[in-house]
Formats: C-alpha cells, sequence, structure tokens
C-alpha cells in the first residue's frame, strides 16, 4: 500500500518542493545556527548563493565530529523553550548526539515512518508487537508513531523476555512484528523451544526489521523461520536525523526508497567529497529540508551506498538506496583490511551446517591481529571428520571473500549469547593505542 501520494509525484513535481523546501531551509540555517553560518562564511556563502538545487553541493558539509564540538544543542535552529522532544544516540562510540524535535518535527516523523511501514506490508488491520526498547533510541518512539498514524493496534512490548513476547503474540493475535533481525531470529528459536512452529501456530504475517544490517542471508533464513510468504523489508534511519523514516524497501525488493520531499540524499566519494553520479558507490550525505528544530544540512553519515532514480515496480517514484553492506560504525580493520561482520555473516549462512549465531573475536598477538570467528553448528555431531570438514569450508570461504586467515571455531548449539536488542557480534580485545 503506497500511504501518502507525496511517493508517487513526477520528477519534477518533487523537484519543486524540494527546491523550496532547501532555500528556505538554508536562510533558516545561515540565521539561527551559528556553527553552519561560520562554516557557510569560510566557503565564502551566503544564502543568496544557493538559488537551486544544483547549488547543494557548494554547501559545507555537517560530520559527527561538529555535533560533538557543539554538543548538546548547538545545531539547533530553536531555542529550548520550543523543543517538544529529545532523543539521543548511545554514544558508544563516543560521546552522544542527541537529536531534537519541534512539534511540527514529530508530524513529520509519524508521516515518514507510516510511509515506510505502509511499503513494509503494514496496514491499519495490523496488530504490530514493537520489540525495540522504549526509551533514548529513536527506533521503537518512531515505529509506534507511524504505525499508529498507518492505523495499526500498537502492542509495545519492548525488548527482553522472550517467553512473554511469544505469550501476547499468540494470545493478542499480533500480525506484525518490528524488531532487529537478531532479535527476530531468537524469537523463533525460542518459540521452537516452546513447542510452537512460528509458521503455523502464529499469525505473523509482516517483519520490519531495523536497528541492524539485514543481510540477504538472514532474509533467508527469516524466511524458514517465520514462514515463505512472510513481508520482510528493512529501513534506513540514524538518530541525528530524525531516526527511522529516511528511507524503506517495498516489497519489490529493488532497495530502500528515500523520503525525499524531507530528505535529499547525495552519494559523494569520501575522499574529495565530489558528487557522485547515479548508481555509483559513495558515502550517503543527507540534507534535512523539512525540519524545524535540528535542519541538519549536507550531514555525512559515514554509510556507503548507491542511488538509483528508475521508477520502481510499485508504483513510488521516489529514489532507491541500496541495502548497506554494513554501518561506518561497524566497519572492522584487521591487519589492515576492512571488513564488515555482516560479510562474515553472509559466509556463516552460506553453509548448511551452521546455524545463524557466530561471534567474532578479535585479539592481539605481537604486531599483529588475531580473527577468531566462533559460530555454532545447526545440530550437534561427534564425528571429528565432519567437524574437520566444516571448519575447513569455513576458513576457506572466509579466506577467499576476506583474504585473511581466520581461526574458526565451532560450538555446540545453543552455547553463544543471545541478544533481546541490537547483537553485540564482535569482542575486540585488542589494546587501543
Ligand atoms: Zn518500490
Amino acid at each position: 500500500m503506497i500511504f501518502s501520494k507525496q511517493e508517487t509525484l513526477s520528477r519534477a513535481e518533487l523537484r519543486a518542493i524540494q527546491k523550496e523546501r532547501l532555500l528556505e531551509t538554508v536562510g533558516r540555517v545561515y540565521e539561527r545556527v551559528a556553527p553552519y553560518r561560520e562554516k557557510m562564511q569560510a566557503a565564502g556563502l551566503t544564502p543568496a548563493d544557493i538559488t537551486s538545487l544544483d547549488d547543494l553541493k557548494k554547501l559545507p558539509f555537517i560530520t559527527k565530529q561538529d555535533l560533538r564540538e557543539h554538543y548538546p544543542f548547538g545545531f539547533c535552529a530553536l531555542p529550548r523553550e520550543q523543543f517538544a522532544r529529545v532523543h539521543s544516540s548511545s554514544g558508544t562510540t563516543g560521546k552522544p548526539t542527541p537529536t531534537v524535535f519541534a512539534k511540527s518535527d514529530l508530524d513529520v516523523w509519524s508521516e515518514c515512518v507510516a510511509r515506510i511501514a505502509s511499503a513494509g506490508g503494514a496496514t491499519p488491520e495490523d496488530m504490530a508487537q514493537i520489540c525495540f526498547g522504549f526509551g533514548m533510541f529513536t527506533g521503537a518512539e518512531g515505529l509506534q508513531r507511524g504505525l499508529e498514524r498507518v492505523g495499526a493496534a500498537i502492542v509495545p512490548s519492548s525488548a527482553g523476555n522472550s517467553e512473554k513476547q511469544l505469550l501476547y503474540m499468540k494470545d493478542f493475535g499480533t500480525t506484525l512484528l518490528v524488531a532487529t533481525p537478531s532479535y527476530a531470529m531468537r524469537l523463533s528459536e525460542v518459540a521452537r523451544g516452546l513447542g510452537l512452529e512460528p509458521a503455523r501456530d502464529l499469525t505473523v504475517r509482516t517483519l520490519v526489521l531495523g536497528s541492524e544490517l539485514l543481510t540477504d542471508a538472514m532474509r533467508e533464513e527469516m524466511r524458514l523461520a517465520w514462514g515463505r510468504d512472510v513481508n520482510i523489508t528493512t529501513n534506513y534511519g540514524m538518530s541525528e536525523l530524525m531516526g527511522p523514516g529516511i528511507s524503506g524497501e517495498c516489497l519489490e525488493g529493488g532497495g530502500l526508497h528515500v523520503n525525499e520531499d524531507f530528505f535529499i540524499p547525495e552519494i559523494i566519494d569520501p575522499k574529495t567529497g565530489e558528487v557522485l553520479p547515479e548508481g555509483e558507490l559513495g558515502e550517503l550525505v543527507i540534507t534535512c529540508i523539512k525540519r524545524e528544530a535540528m535542519p541538519l544540512v549536507r550531514y555525512r553519515t559515514g554509510d556507503l551506498t548507491r542511488l538509483f532514480y528508475a521508477p520502481c515496480r510499485c508504483g513510488r517514484t521516489t529514489c532507491r538506496m541500496e541495502n548497506l553492506q554494513g554501518r561506518s560504525d561497524d566497519m572492522l580493520k584487521v591487519n589492515g583490511v576492512r571488513l564488515f561482520p555482516s560479510q562474515v555473516e553472509e559466509i556463516v549462512l552460506s553453509v548448511p551446517e551452521l546455524g545463524p549465531h557466530y561471534e567474532i573475536v578479535l585479539e592481539r598477538e605481537g604486531y599483529s591481529d588475531r580473527m577468531t570467528v566462533r559460530v555454532e553448528l545447526a545440530t550437534v555431531t561427534d564425528s571429528f571428520r565432519v567437524l574437520e570438514e566444516i571448519e575447513r569450508t569455513v576458513k576457506a570461504k572466509l579466506k577467499t571473500v576476506l583474504g585473511l586467515s581466520i581461526r574458526v571455531k565451532l560450538e555446540s548449539p545453543n552455547t553463544l549469547e543471545r541478544f533481546e536488542g541490537k547483537a553485540k557480534r564482535v569482542k575486540d580485545l585488542r589494546k587501543k593505542d
């Protein structure tokens, strides 16, 4: 279902809206956000220099570092009395980065998430169970707002207590589940332990997944666990820019539709900052063009993706971004080689004898890094020969794809830690210098 007719405008209509909103935003930011005005002045620019969408590329970037330097509210365009809500990133990689909403921003948030939830199969008849932790994290609140706007009934069960989650799911007749991919897998596992076969005994038909990457291999595992016909989509958000609602997949499977009347996406060369043509891989930069409290202009997300502007079979005309291979914060550097945990996940899930649970352990050995992948077997086996064969297969695949010699440690089923929120797949024991 297409939630809003704004998702089907012609490119010319959409560009007209974007231009009007961009010019208004730049004028307001220049007037009210001192650190951004200084950046524009340093680049020799005033709002009068920005007269078209093409001029966007002249404007300076904002980085996470800028937000940290002006913590907490230096990039806000409104006085505190007009704030309606403050959320924040957890700050696992440094100072937390708050995100501020005016009343109008909350309304835009609901609209954006309602669109992506609808694109993922949500309907007003749904009973939607939200298994994201409620609190400072934008995920739970954003999905609740969006699904409410769609007209679904909300079960805000939050994270944790899987048996209780399944009790609600069964007794309330939950039809839509919001969770991280790893928690959705965990719930299916706990269900089986209770004698429930998710595809047969539960009524879930839509999985709106987020907050963690969804690899194609994990999507396939999800179908095995929850049923062939279940709608499975992922979406993209970033708390600094609003939270969930920037883009989301439709059911045609051709990428994530960007809510372009609220956000202008660009792809740049991360080294030179030059804007790259359609279809090229580069860093995603987002400009908020309808945000009252915290309108970030040309915010560098650090995430690598591509953009495509061809119309989609679903009927939406908004551009699509390719599903990410990894978030910039998740990238690992092992003996100089850059890799994402999702690459390890794809390999692990391609071996039928292995289950979907794994852990990457990084240690320092002399002057080099040692990487070990601990992974659970799908079923118990005592045959040394079989174990050796599996280990050899995984090692060879890791070597081919990542170009690294990685140790593999096979574990019995159900030995690795399970997560009720975002999975922690990496244990980095290397000393930071
Ligand atoms: Zn589509």
